[in-house]
């Protein structure tokens, strides 16, 4: 099915690709992604869409719209980068680019890459008289920016009936596998420095407070519930002398639970313990709240039309030079003998396994609270391929990587076309999602707390 309005994605391939290409080039990290952003909303205002930018409070944020009325259908495209991931592509073998400091160790620019070219197929099959409203979503800083959870927070997802949503990784499947809720919160103690020898007494330690309020995370542990997570690093642990007194010392919490329910119950707790490590030290400690997720709602009877979608697709076949490159990179990642023996690249898209919790977060799962949201995973990289890697910011310009981001393409579009095409299953969608979601959202964030946009 919709064979012809796909086909867009190979007339529009040079493009497409020229697309990713560039963004991998500019590299831009959360909140910075000026000209990432720029190029794919030029390329989509040319196509005839209407774009509106800085929205959100956040200047690389924006909306490209297509069609018009019920029902509204948003596709979602990131395109942030990460620091300290300089590398060239595609090649074997770590090597910096000089003067570069970033790199899409994410896969973000075959991420917008994809969902462009599922915007111009669903646009060729609106031009034929299809009802309904084709939204695609720039969304910024996913990589600890939350961005997400702040075009939540502003309505941008208020009037949304569903969002199709996918992501690079080393297999294809519609994602089943929901995730936790999260908080990162940070304590920064405040004591009175002394010399620790000649006048300890005159002393109140902060990095005593910080030490307390670990141990007393550690007993906590034993009296929570044994899926959620409480992980700590010491931002700042006072300084270097021993024979000082120290008068300051700076914790990171990040607490993880089942919802955001929980999450703030558990963070109750959590301070507490900050609260009364403060009270036994004499020192005073300071609460803040960094950034928050949700957890993500899954909507099987959504999961079941992107499996459809998925299924029907012919799988990108590599070629030998694909299939040398990617057993060269292979022996870069440390695998397990039988891997090494195994094809690099899996040869089709898996069937949908049942969900396994997962202890990850991510800002789509805001999303999710208030629309219908589906995410195929989709195989841009060569089996084993960690995250945030450098053999990841190396397959960026891959040629398969790229053949794999057009067949992301795809699969996003046949989801889309099928949503429209079919009223009677998107109100069953929809029934399922308020039936998941009528617990109500909450937004994680404190609302004077706004996206980190840097200063120009
Ligand atoms: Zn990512």
């Amino acid at each position: 099915m919709y064979e012809a309005y796909l086909r867009e994605t190979e007339t529009n391939r040079e493009e497409i690709t020229g697309l990713s290409d560039e963004i991998w080039d500019y590299a831009e990290t959360a909140y910075r992604e000026k000209r990432s952003m720029k190029a794919l909303a030029d390329r989509l205002e040319s196509h005839g869409f209407k774009v509106e930018r800085g929205l959100a409070d956040i200047p690389t944020c924006f909306i490209a719209t297509y069609g018009s009325g019920k029902p509204v259908i948003v596709i979602q495209a990131e395109y942030d980068a990460l620091d300290g991931l300089s590398q060239e592509s595609p090649v074997t073998e770590p090597k910096e680019i000089p003067g570069k400091t970033t790199g899409h160790g994410c896969g973000h620019n075959l991420f917008a890459g994809g969902s462009f070219a599922a915007a111009l197929a669903v646009k060729t099959y609106l031009d034929d008289g299809h009802p309904g409203t084709l939204r695609f979503y720039g969304c910024p800083a996913e990589e600890g920016g939350a961005g997400k959870v702040f075009m939540v927070r502003a309505g941008l997802y208020d009037d949304v009936d569903a969002v199709v949503s996918w992501h690079p990784t080393d297999f294809s499947m519609v994602r089943t596998r929901p995730s936790l809720a999260n908080v990162s919160v940070k304590y920064s103690f405040k004591g009175i420095a002394a010399h620790a020898g000649g006048s300890p007494e005159k002393g109140r330690s902060a990095l005593d407070a910080a030490e307390l309020m670990n141990v007393g995370a550690n007993f906590l542990r034993e009296h929570m519930d044994p899926a959620f997570r409480i992980h700590y690093a010491f931002l700042d642990a006072g300084g270097e002398a021993p024979n000082v007194v120290q008068a300051k010392a700076v914790l990171l919490y990040l607490i993880r639970a089942t919802d955001s329910r929980e999450v703030a119950e558990l963070k109750r707790r959590v301070d507490r313990l900050a609260e009364g490590a403060a009270y036994m030290t004499e020192t005073e400690v300071k609460i803040e709240v960094q950034k928050a997720y949700s957890n993500l709602i899954t909507v099987a009877s959504l999961q079941k039309v992107a499996n459809e979608a998925l299924q029907e697709l012919a799988y990108p076949v590599p070629t030998e030079e694909d299939l040398r490159f990617a057993k060269e990179l292979q022996k870069t990642m440390h695998l397990s003998e039988e891997k090494l023996a195994a094809l690099p690249y899996e040869l089709g898209a898996r069937q949908p396994i049942p969900p396994k919790p997962h202890g990850g977060s991510t800002d789509t799962a805001d999303v999710s609270w208030i629309a219908p949201t589906v995410q195929f995973h989709i195989g841009n990289w060569v089996i084993g391929t960690p995250g945030h890697s450098w053999q990841a910011v190396s397959q960026g310009k891959g040629r398969f990587a790229k053949e794999m981001m057009l067949y992301a393409g795809k699969a996003v579009a046949g989801t889309v076309m099928r949503l429209f095409d079919r009223p009677d299953t998107l109100e069953e969608i929809k029934a399922e999602h308020r039936e998941k979601t009528k617990s109500g959202y909450i937004c994680p964030i404190p609302p004077e707390i706004g996206p980190n946009v840097p200063e120009e």
